[in-house]
């Protein structure tokens, strides 16, 4: 079994990546995190002090762009300095989060996709290259997304591993062509990596312009809640806890060569489901829902088959949906200071594409 001792986050001020960090120092006290981040308006600068709380000595976080190759490199060698003047540890795993994330903006404009997702992740696999060229071993997991398998039909089997890639938004195409960079590089170089595919997650930290924090803060402030067409698009929902456990054991199996694992833990649900059940437990009226046009190709449907991870590691999702939901919605009712100073660029996408339809 592979035993990470200092681990690089890549995209840690983002909504998973700020969970990787928490869990990590928490969970894993002989473990030291370094976070990299470019600071996008995705990245919330707070979430990192509050993930790094009571574990600072085992925490470096520097700003950097994962497309800044040099910057990335000098970083994951540990011949660099945090934010705070101390130097950085070496890096022996590289958790690859950082990514343009939101579909919504990938339509509105696609070129950043490509930019971060595509050409970054090439930048972050040249580097592990060369650090193992050097000597120097790094594994790499590389996180992606059940949407680049595209969209299901109501009766289709779960998506597994062998599934094509049949990606529908430009973010999607994005995140499938980072992945075949991933691949390649396992094969052409040897590189020691391997390829993360997940669910829809949710949780603490996540930026409010994706479904669930979108709808508890609208929720909240008796605002209208925007749906998609008919609001029976079915997602896959995974706290984010679990994914990150996932992405632990994955890291720990030593599996390499660019395999692929789905992550997923049975959680279809559609979404007009999720907003009424985010109403009932705030308790506001469904009269709040207002169903707008549909997001151009939207996909219908993402399902999860999880089986080669759980044959291969043990590794099997704990939380049940509605004690995630409820989990969720006590911390954004706890943390209003932090998604409040993110509300009016959290809202940006959403007035472009989802509200406009609402008007
Ligand atoms: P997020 O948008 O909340 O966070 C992304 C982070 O990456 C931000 O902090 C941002 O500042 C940073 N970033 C963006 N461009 C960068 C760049 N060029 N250089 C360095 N940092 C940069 O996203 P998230 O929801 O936390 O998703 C993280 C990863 O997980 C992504 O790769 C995403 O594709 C994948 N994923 C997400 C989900 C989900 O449901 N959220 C599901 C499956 C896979």
């Amino acid at each position: 079994r592979y035993t990470p001792k200092v681990i690089l986050v890549t995209g840690a001020a983002g909504f998973i990546g700020a969970n990787a960090v928490a869990w990590l120092l928490r969970e894993h006290p002989d473990v030291q995190v370094v976070a990299y981040d470019a600071m996008t308006y995705a990245a919330h600068p707070q979430s990192l002090a509050m993930a790094s709380r009571g574990a600072a000595a085992r925490f470096f976080f520097v700003r950097g762009d994962v497309r800044d190759g040099d910057v990335f490199a000098t970083v994951l060698d540990g011949a660099a300095r945090d934010a705070q003047g101390r130097p950085i540890p070496a890096a022996d795993t590289v958790w690859h989060l950082a990514a343009e994330s939101h579909v919504d903006r990938s339509i509105l404009g696609p070129g950043v996709f490509v930019d971060t997702n595509v050409i970054g992740t090439q930048r972050v696999l040249d580097a592990v290259r060369s650090a193992r060229d050097a000597g120097r071993a790094v594994r790499l997991v590389h996180i992606s997304t059940d949407e680049v398998y595209g969209s299901l039909g109501p009766g289709d089997a779960a998506f597994t591993e062998a599934h094509p890639l049949l990606p529908s938004s430009p973010y999607a195409a994005s995140k499938a062509a980072s992945d075949l960079l991933v691949q390649a590089w396992a094969r052409t170089y040897g590189l020691d990596a391997v390829i993360t595919r997940c669910s829809n997650n949710y949780g603490p930290f996540q930026f409010p312009e994706k479904l669930i924090p979108l709808m508890i803060v609208r929720a909240m402030a008796q605002q209208p809640l925007p749906v998609y067409g008919d609001g029976q698009q079915v997602r896959d929902w995974l706290y984010v806890e679990d994914h990150v456990s996932a992405l632990w054991t994955v890291t720990r199996s030593g599996v390499a060569g660019g395999r692929v694992f789905n992550i997923g833990a049975h959680g279809e649900r559609a979404n007009l489901d999720v907003v009424r059940g985010i109403l009932h437990a705030l308790d506001r009226p469904e009269s709040l829902i207002q169903h707008v046009q549909d997001r151009p190709a939207h996909d219908r449907r993402y399902a999860m088959d999880a089986t080669a991870l759980r044959e291969a590691t043990g590794w099997e999702a704990r939380v049940p949906f509605q004690h995630g939901l409820e989990a969720t919605i006590r911390w954004y009712r706890e943390n209003a200071a932090w998604w409040k100073a993110v509300l009016p660029e959290s809202q940006k996408a959403a007035e472009a594409l989802y509200l406009k339809g609402a008007r």
